[in-house]
Parts: structure tokens; sequence; C-alpha cells
């Protein structure tokens, strides 16, 4: 399939909007990437450079990873994203900052444009309602991490048109993912699925069921997950698991969801996981 975009944006440059940088300019489309934090962007360039080597390494890359690199350009103000195509949110779980992210954006991207988030949970009506483009916003839910895993959630807003929905799934074949549709109801398909799992294993851990190495072993080797559910939640990021549960919990109104208190204190702590050196499992750096 043809890539439908010429050039794409990308906001936040932490492990998913990285993620998504790499796979866009590995399609050949030139991408710009924004983040507030400069030391956020440093680190983004390093680990993409990083995950290119690897993956030329294991011959699962027909390029140099610098022709790849040289298709991302890092940029410090908003209307440098005034040609682009398609811009994806993929900043902060938090609905206030990507509410101020699509109103920035919706004032400097051209009229043609889509305005895509990477939401885990957070409603795309009500994004699309902070915008004056609401038929040409749209969910396009990456998973973790970007370059390997295959599936991209789209999930359409009330007033999402069909065209929007088309080029979207256009853009998604040619990256080679694979899409699945869902309506814009708290956690889509995945995340409404995923984390009840992840917060039940975080109850049996707080409730003294396993120790956290049994209760994932128990998933891992019982039920054939690659990853146990504490450990999935650490790579995830303990804090996005909090923002999606929080959002699931008010949204549907359902006590099932309530965030384990557990979950909670490990957030306030700083504990977030991987990315921060610690959450269930100790990590001994940040990752
Ligand atoms: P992260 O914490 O790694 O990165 C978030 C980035 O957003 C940071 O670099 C931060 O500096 C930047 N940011 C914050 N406010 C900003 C602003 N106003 N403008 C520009 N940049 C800003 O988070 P992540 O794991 O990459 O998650 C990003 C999004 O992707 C979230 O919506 C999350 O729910 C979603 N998501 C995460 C996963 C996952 O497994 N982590 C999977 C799918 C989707």
């Amino acid at each position: 399939m043809k890539m439908p975009f010429k050039q794409v944006g990308v906001v936040g440059a932490g492990q998913m909007g990285s993620g998504i940088a790499q796979v866009v300019a590995t399609y050949g489309t030139p991408v710009l990437v924004f983040d507030v934090s400069e030391d956020q962007k440093m680190k983004a360039q390093a680990g993409i450079l990083k995950s290119l080597t690897k993956l030329a390494e294991k011959g699962k890359l027909s390029q140099k990873p610098q022709e790849v690199i040289e298709r991302i350009q890092w940029i410090s103000r908003w209307d440098e994203f005034s040609h682009v195509d398609l811009a994806i949110e993929a900043a902060t779980e938090n609905e206030k900052t990507k509410i101020e992210i699509f109103k920035s954006l919706d004032s400097v991207l051209p009229a043609r444009a889509i305005l895509a988030t990477n939401t885990s949970s957070i409603s795309i009506t009500q994004l699309a309602a902070h915008t004056r483009r609401a038929d040409q916003v749209i969910g396009i839910h990456f998973m973790n991490p970007v370059p390997i895993m295959k599936l991209v959630e789209v999930i359409a807003g009330t007033l999402t048109s069909d065209e929007t929905k088309q080029k979207t799934k256009d853009f998604v074949l040619a990256i080679e993912k694979t899409q699945t549709l869902s309506q814009d109801f708290p956690g889509f398909i995945v995340n409404r699925i995923l984390m009840p799992m992840i917060n039940e294993a975080i109850f049996a851990l707080f409730e003294g069921v396993g120790a956290k190495e049994d209760i994932d072993q128990g998933m891992k080797l019982g039920t054939n997950h690659p990853m146990g559910p504490l450990e999935l939640a650490d790579f995830i990021g303990l804090d996005t698991c909090l923002s999606i549960l929080e959002v699931l919990h008010e949204g549907l109104g359902d006590p099932k969801y309530r965030p384990c208190p557990l979950l909670k204190n490990y957030v306030a702590a700083g504990l977030l996981g991987r990315k921060s050196g610690r959450g269930f499992y100790d990590y001994g750096e940040k990752a």
C-alpha cells in the first residue's frame, strides 16, 4: 500500500512517540518530532539509533540506520508542523495535556491534515471537540514496542469521517501493520480487557495471594502469556496503567475498574516501572 502522507508529525518523544517516529521513517516518510523536554529528545535519538542498530544486526532492516535517522527532524516550535499531513499526539496520558496539545496542533496544521492521538484510553470524541476539525480526528493506538508489535488499534470518534478512517487504514497498511477498528468507549478494545487483568494481578500481590514472581510465572506458563502481568505493567509504565484504569473507572462507572491502592502508592512514590528504573521489579538503572 502506498503511503498516503508526505510528512508526518509526532508530539511526545517518550517510548511510544520515538517508536512511532522510527517506524514511519523506516517506511521512507519524513517525520518531525516535538517534545517539551530537550532531555527526552536526546534520549529518544539514542534509543532509536540503538533499536535500528539491533534490527540491522538481526537482518531485519534493509537500509542503513543512518538513512532512517536522517528522515527524522527534532523540532522545538509548533509552527514547524505547518506542512504535515498527519500529526500523531503521543504525549503523557493526561487529558488536560492532550487537550492543550490538540489546540496547539489544530491552530498550526494545514486544513487537510489528520489529527490523531495514540491515547490508550482517553475519549477521541472529547479531544476532537477542542478542535475545528472533529471529522479529521482519530485514534491511532500503537502497541509497545512500536517497531515490533504488529497491531494498531484504530478508534473512530463520534464525528470521524469515512475519508479519515480510510486514509488511516491506508497509513497502517503502508507501515505493514494490522489494524482493528473500535468505537470510542473508555479503554477501546485492548485496554478494556488488558488493564482489568493487570489490576487484578496487582490486587493479588496486594492481598498476599502470591509473590510477584509466582503471579507472573503463573500467567506466563499457565496461560502462555509472553510476559507476566506485573512485568508487563512495569514495561507499559505504572503511571500510564493508573491513568488508563482511572479513565475506565470514571468513564464506565463500574467499581470493578477501581485501581488497586498498591498501584497508586507505587506511582506516588515515583516507582513507574522500567522507565524510572524500578516498579514491581528493580531494573538497576533507567531503561
Ligand atoms: P512516556 O512517559 O514515555 O512519554 C511521554 C512524553 O510526552 C514525554 O517525553 C514527555 O516529555 C512528553 N510530553 C509531556 N507533555 C508534553 C507536551 N505538552 N508537549 C509535548 N510533549 C509532552 O509515555 P509513553 O509510554 O510514550 O506514552 C505516550 C502515550 O502513548 C500515552 O497516551 C500512552 O497512554 C500511550 N500508549 C502507551 C503505551 C505503553 O505501553 N507505554 C502503549 C500504547 C499507547
